[in-house]
């Protein structure tokens, strides 16, 4: 079960679909017609503007699509549902206007490119059904789709309530999904006493501070290991051979799986932590920033902004508060139990002592200390404070030790 936010309280709820052979054609059929209308109303767009006619509204290309179904040459249009050809339009009347937002700046986020041409060889296809493609749950729990049929669905937990929008998808793996759109209402968990800081970090995924250390758990770990190797045999075959499209499926396949594990792990960390803690506190990441950098790679696996997202949008689901705090903040430089301003260290510097206070802090606690108090959050500096176990015998000059956490 995955399920994530699009906007305000709609979630998606997705589900593995296990089409018959013939279900298969039917939906390489709709996929190929979606593209068709995408790619017919880009078309049209383009050559408007190459030839300096005006820009055809959405409500034209929906009208020159109802005519070419009228054509021979596009008469196999009418074999697929046509709420699935007027939603390929709809993804390109949204993608345009995502593109013009962007040019004006109205948009926030990486710059947005023209939309392009939808192709067979995508890694993705996809198709959506809206309620007045009037899809249906059967009584036998399959997935009726209008022109495809009844698809089975293997439903890993219940739909908490009838959904507004159905896209059917398959990805690289040649696997099958249904995600469903769900309105759902914001509902209250006990009230807790306590709050939040967190760091989001590389050493370990999260670090609370309360002073628990979450690393990425074992069947994460064991997934990534596996697209490594699968990645590395993919680079060793022979362009264009056989072998090489066997191992290409493989990656796909385990690229699939370390996305499912991460959002799995995302999920359960959240919803743990927005049970526990009435107000959570995160810093803000720039994870566009970080990329450039070379910890690009790992930065992308930790797949914080996702994480960060689900905490956000759980702790609106369940009346908790929620802070970002600006990445300006040096929460790395002050010290939490005193407020003193140590100023920047190297990253191998893991535990360091106060000038100005003499505590000992873990760089990472310390960190998700700030975050909390930057928030305005009352959480106690006791969980920077590293222990006496941990602080070696010796004191360096510098006042900081390493590879001590
Ligand atoms: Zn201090």
């Amino acid at each position: 079960m995955i399920s994530n936010i699009i906007t305000g309280m709609q979630l998606r709820y997705n589900y593995r679909l296990y089409p018959t052979s013939g279900q298969r054609a039917a939906l390489a059929r709709a996929f190929g017609c979606a593209r068709v209308a995408f790619n017919d109303g880009l078309r049209a767009r383009q050559d408007a503007f190459a030839s300096g006619q005006p820009y055809p509204t959405d409500r034209e290309l929906s009208a020159r699509l109802t005519a070419a179904k009228a054509t021979p040459e596009r008469a196999w249009l009418s074999e697929v549902s046509a709420v699935v050809l007027q939603q390929a339009l709809a993804d390109l009347n949204s993608a345009y206007r995502n593109l013009l937002n962007s040019i004006q700046g109205a948009r926030n986020g990486p710059k947005v490119r023209p939309p392009r041409p939808r192709s067979r060889k995508d890694a993705k296809q996809a198709i959506r059904f809206t309620r007045n493609a009037r899809f249906c749950i059967t009584p036998s729990a399959k997935l009726r789709l209008p022109k495809i049929g009844d698809v089975p669905v293997r439903w890993s937990r219940p739909l908490p309530s009838a959904p507004s929008s159905v896209t059917v998808i398959k990805d690289a793996a040649s696997r099958y999904f249904a995600s469903f759109v769900i309105q759902v209402e914001p509902a209250t968990l006990p009230e807790a006493e306590s709050v939040i800081g967190i760091d989001l970090g590389l050493t370990h995924f999260a670090v609370l501070s309360d002073g628990r250390k979450t690393a990425s758990p074992r069947f994460l770990r064991r997934a990534e290991k596996k697209l490594r190797h699968a990645q590395k045999y993919l680079s060793r075959k022979e362009r264009g051979s056989k072998n090489r499209e066997k191992a290409r499926v493989k990656v796909a396949r385990a690229y699939s799986r370390v996305t499912d594990a991460r959002r799995n792990f995302h999920h359960q960390l959240s919803t743990a932590l927005i049970r526990e803690n009435q107000a959570l506190a995160v810093e803000d990441l720039s994870v566009r920033g970080l990329a450039r950098t070379r910890m690009a790679k790992s930065v992308h696996d930790a797949g914080w902004s996702a994480f960060v997202h689900m905490l956000e949008y759980k702790a609106r689901l369940y009346g908790r508060e929620f802070y970002r705090i600006s990445r300006f903040e040096p929460t790395s430089q002050v010290c939490a139990a005193c407020g003193a301003h140590e100023g920047p260290k190297p990253l191998h510097i893991r535990v360091w002592q106060c000038r100005a206070c003499d505590a000992w802090l873990d760089r990472d606690i310390n960190a998700a200390v700030n975050v909390a108090k930057a928030a305005g959050l009352a959480v106690s500096a006791c969980g920077a404070q590293v222990g006496p176990g941990a602080i070696p015998a010796q004191r360096s000059e510098a006042g900081t030790l390493r590879g001590a956490a």
